[in-house]
């Protein structure tokens, strides 16, 4: 495989990163090395600020169809490009290739919902506040914003970042994870290709230094998160010192719930997708199964079986449904919180560990699905992000006991409810504090035209990614009131009120 030497993109072009640390990529699926990211410095973190700066002055006075031109270009070159974008997530972050497909075309999805920005960032009018007297509210762009995205979820982030905080006329620094930057470098060539104008987007590589440099600096106006919780906090706090506008998305815990009466054929293919799919890395993976005590024997049975039965190993791999886990940390750690489960009383009815693999794959960082079952609330499997392919099951008596066990959590992401029954659905939609709820759906994630985020320590900031949410974090409303008066000497001929008794007195005759 070809080696890549990752270099930052700023002001229009790549540039090589020289006298700092580098750090190494690996290939999870192999464990091969593929390629090295620059730990990018201060001074050129500075450099990105200025160039973004600099190019806000005058991408912000662009007419607005002109800047979704860009937008548009950007989606055709993505859809001409998927493929190749598509490896680049399922080469060093391992997704699964048919996953990685997907996540591309949500991003797709994300630009063309953004391509409708002329209508989205419409202000609001309101006429005869008193006598000649209107006001306005207009939406308009800040300035310059950062974001920093997780390894999870390298091409969705950009979606949720880039089209919107430029569409309305802002413009952008984006710092990939250190663990899959390949996808922005594929992005980097693209923005060149279109001839996105120099600063409006700047790509620079490496670990918190680059943010450090965002929050004091005058120049910046806002910074985007999405990554852990505890990473959100860091980045709040210092967000909030700085006076800087935030929208940050943390960790989840996420409870699937199967009430008795539910389809259980239906219920076993999403819990499949939900816990499984992208090795359980996801923010919207389920973690939690709470089933209900009448069909708990039963269903723990098939979700084994279909867990057991999983074909899991390369992620370019066309017959494989799960690939590996980032790094060999990230296995460590689900392997540890696997031992945690055990140590503390839970049943382990599927150990995914120490699978064996393919020679191919045997340095690859792989666990297999593994449940845990009879978990209590309490135990830290249950309540620990643990980001990997790793269920706990619980038994609950019913409705209001699962609200409970979710409510009590300090995420609040997404949680999802498996029924027939209208009050069950009606009354978990209503009570269950989390951002995102799915109904029958195993990863409850919205559409992009609608806002995307959680609630408690899984969302901190106001604004969710996305839709009208994502219009608003990237403007601020400017409000004008205004009172117009003829000028002096200017006669009259109609008012309002002359022009309405005009009207009558021609209906009268
Ligand atoms: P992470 O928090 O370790 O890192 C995320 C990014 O933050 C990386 O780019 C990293 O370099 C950077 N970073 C780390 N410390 C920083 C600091 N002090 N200041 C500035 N930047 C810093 O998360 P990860 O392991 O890459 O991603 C997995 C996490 O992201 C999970 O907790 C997952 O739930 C969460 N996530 C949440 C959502 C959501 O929508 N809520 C979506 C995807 C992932």
């Amino acid at each position: 495989m070809e080696f890549t030497r990752v270099k930052n993109f700023i002001d229009g072009e790549f540039v090589e990163e020289a006298g700092v640390e580098y750090l190494t990529i690996y290939n999870p699926s192999t464990g091969e090395q593929i390629g090295e990211l620059p730990l990018s410095s201060t001074e050129t973190a500075q450099k990105a600020i200025d160039s973004s700066y600099e190019a806000y002055l005058s991408w912000k006075n662009l007419p607005i169809a002109k800047r979704v031109s860009y937008l548009f270009n950007l989606r055709q070159k993505m859809i001409d490009k998927r493929e190749d974008l598509a490896v680049a997530i399922a080469t060093d972050q391992a997704k699964h290739i048919s996953e990685a497909r997907g996540e591309v075309q949500r991003v797709i999805e994300i630009m063309e919902t953004a391509c409708s920005i002329p209508t989205l960032i419409q202000g609001e009018t309101l006429e005869g506040i008193s006598d000649n007297i209107n006001g306005r509210v207009i939406k308009q762009p800040l300035g310059v914003f950062g974001g920093v995205a997780p390894f999870n979820f390298p091409a969705l982030v950009f979606g949720w970042f880039i089209p919107y905080a430029i569409g309305t006329g802002n413009t952008f620094i984006f710092k990939p994870s250190e663990q899959s930057p390949l996808f922005m470098q594929k992005m980097g060539e693209i923005f060149h290709a279109i001839g996105l104008p120099k600063g409006v987007v700047n790509i620079v590589n490496g670990d918190r230094v680059v943010a450090d440099t965002w929050y004091d600096s005058p120049k910046m106006a806002g910074v985007c998160l999405v990554g852990s919780t505890a990473t959100a906090k860091k980045m709040a706090e210092a967000c909030g010192r700085g006076g800087k506008r935030s929208m940050l998305l943390g960790g989840a815990k996420n409870v699937l719930l199967a009430m008795e009466d539910c389809n259980h054929e239906l219920f076993i293919s999403n819990f499949i997708n939900s816990c499984y799919g992208s090795a359980g890395q996801r923010c919207l993976a389920g973690s939690i199964v709470a089933v209900v005590d009448e069909i708990y024997d039963e269903l723990l049975e098939k979700m084994v079986e279909a867990a057991k039965n999983l074909i899991f190993g390369d992620a370019m791999d066309p017959d494989v449904y799960m690939g590996p886990v980032i790094s060999a940390q990230a296995k460590a750690r689900i392997e540890d919180y696997i031992q945690i489960g055990i140590d503390q009383g839970s049943r382990l009815a599927l150990d995914g560990r120490n699978p064996p693999m393919p020679e191919k794959n045997e340095n690859g960082y792989f666990v297999g699905p593994t449940i845990f079952a009879d978990v209590t609330p309490c135990r830290r499997i249950a309540q620990e992000e643990i980001f990997g392919p790793v269920v706990s099951v619980m038994k609950v008596s019913d409705l209001d006991e699962a609200i409970g066990i979710i409510n009590a959590s300090p995420f609040g992401n997404g949680a999802c409810i498996f029924t027939q029954n209208l009050y069950y659905t009606e009354k978990f939609i209503q009570e269950v504090n989390a951002g995102m709820i799915g109904v029958n759906v195993g990863i409850c994630a919205p559409h992009p035209y609608l806002p995307f985020g959680g609630i408690k320590d899984s969302h901190l900031g106001t604004n969710k990614v996305q839709g009208k949410d994502g219009i608003d974090f990237f403007t601020q409303n400017k409000i004008a009131t205004v009172r117009y008066a003829p000028p002096a000497g200017y006669v009259e001929k109609v008012t309002r009120r002359t022009e309405t008794a005009g009207v009558r007195s021609c209906v009268a005759a």
